[in-house]
């Protein structure tokens, strides 16, 4: 705790206070203690008794994001005669043979039709349904574009499915409104699709949060919500309460979160164990204390454009990559790293590829500097005669900006 610097505050009812800069958890430790010493209830605002701008450094902005329908809807988008219709993906798309469903689109569900559905029934709910075999590598591509998109945004990212991430954005500047606006934009912007959202200052919280209005939806769920919008929700709806764990909680007749969130903490570690007990009774006051796994440092930060007609004109040429150059530059400073190599790639109009590369004397996350690397990898490349399909521009090499040179 060598970063430590106390500061004693009186709060309101005479509890000391001790701003203890510490990392991360010890903060939300430190506040959770508070909240127990001052025998607070779930939902208690602390904010009360201590200026809101203190209780922002400790509590973390967790957000997460989740398509809406995600197979469903990109089907729907590269196959536009099944807009509006009731599209069901799963197994082999063929509901005479085995297999259940993955995604129903929201038309669909209007059957109900839901997923990990018997394909079979599904046909028996709504024989004129669409239905169409998974195309797992289609929605993988899919799926890389929209994670660049949010590693644009912060690079603090679990990745924890196919259609699905979980951002810490604490550091991101802006209201979560406008955060979430703009990951929405850029969801819609990079696929055509809409996503569903939901911040929180805690994973557990903010998977529930981006479920609860679908589509498109945005959810911001604070502490002093969660009696009102957590509670009344079913016990399934907690990550970590599956089907065997809601039937045994039925049998004590406990059906809601709110439910759960009545036991005695030693009522539930007898019926489930230490581990298990004590996290329920946890989850369903809201807390989670679990970090986001990110494993996950960039190695590169790239952006590339394909041309609708293939392009010979030089000056199109270079304007494109100064847009691209531009867009590396912003993506490097949003995501607070530096790039050392600077590499191009070009693809002409025979699908024959070329990159040329060059390395800075520092790493760097200006766009001039970006730019005029990019320009001097393009003049060492062949144009004459020849047609431009592709151009990308991509920073690579990088180290986080606060120690890059
Ligand atoms: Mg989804």
């Amino acid at each position: 705790m060598s970063r430590q610097h106390v500061q004693s505050m009186q709060l309101k009812d005479g509890i000391a206070w001790t701003g203890i800069h510490v990392d991360d958890v010890w903060k939300r430790k430190v506040r959770l203690l508070i909240c127990h010493a001052m025998g607070a209830q779930p939902g208690f605002d602390l904010s009360q008794y201590y200026p809101r701008s203190k209780i922002d450094i400790i509590v973390k902005r967790i957000l997460h994001m989740d398509m809406d329908a995600f197979f469903a809807a990109v089907e729907q988008k590269r196959r536009p005669d099944i807009i509006g219709k009731p599209v069901v993906i799963g197994g082999s798309g063929d509901p005479s043979k085995r297999g259940v469903v993955s995604t129903a689109s929201y038309e669909a569900r209007k059957f109900g039709i839901h997923s990990a559905m018997p394909l079979c029934t599904a046909y028996k709910l709504c024989p004129n349904a669409v239905f169409l075999p998974v195309d797992y590598e289609e929605y993988s591509r899919i799926s890389g574009i929209i994670k660049d998109a949010l590693r644009g945004i912060t690079p603090i990212l679990e990745d924890v499915g196919i259609d699905e991430a979980f951002l810490d954005i604490s550091d991101v500047k802006g209201t979560s409104e406008e955060i979430a606006s703009e990951i929405k934009k850029k969801v819609h912007a990079a696929t055509g699709l809409t996503c569903s959202i939901g911040i929180a200052q805690n994973k557990l919280l903010a998977k529930i949060a981006s479920d609860m209005k679908k589509p498109d939806g945005l959810t911001l769920i604070d502490e002093k919500d969660i009696a009102d919008c957590i509670w009344p929700l079913t016990v399934r709806k907690l990550w970590g309460v599956g089907p065997k764990t809601e039937a045994h909680l039925k049998v004590l007749q406990i059906n809601t979160i709110g439910d759960l969130a009545a036991q005695p903490i030693e009522a539930l570690v007898e019926e489930f164990g230490t581990a298990y007990g004590s996290f329920l009774h946890s989850a369903s006051r809201g807390i989670d204390d679990s970090e986001l796994v990110t494993h996950w440092e960039p190695k590169s930060s790239s952006r590339e454009t394909t041309f609708q007609t293939d392009i010979d004109n030089w000056q199109q040429i270079a304007k494109h990559l100064a847009d691209l150059s531009r867009e590396v530059s912003k993506d490097l400073k949003r995501s607070g790293y530096k790039g050392k190599t600077v590499t191009i790639k070009i693809r002409f109009s025979d699908f024959k590829t070329v990159t040329r590369a060059k390395t800075l004397e520092h790493a760097t996350d200006v766009l001039e500097e970006i730019r005029k690397a990019a320009f001097d990898c393009l003049g060492r490349v062949e144009l004459k005669g020849k047609k431009v399909r592709l151009i990308g521009v991509r920073a690579g090499n990088l180290e986080k900006a606060d120690c890059a040179g």
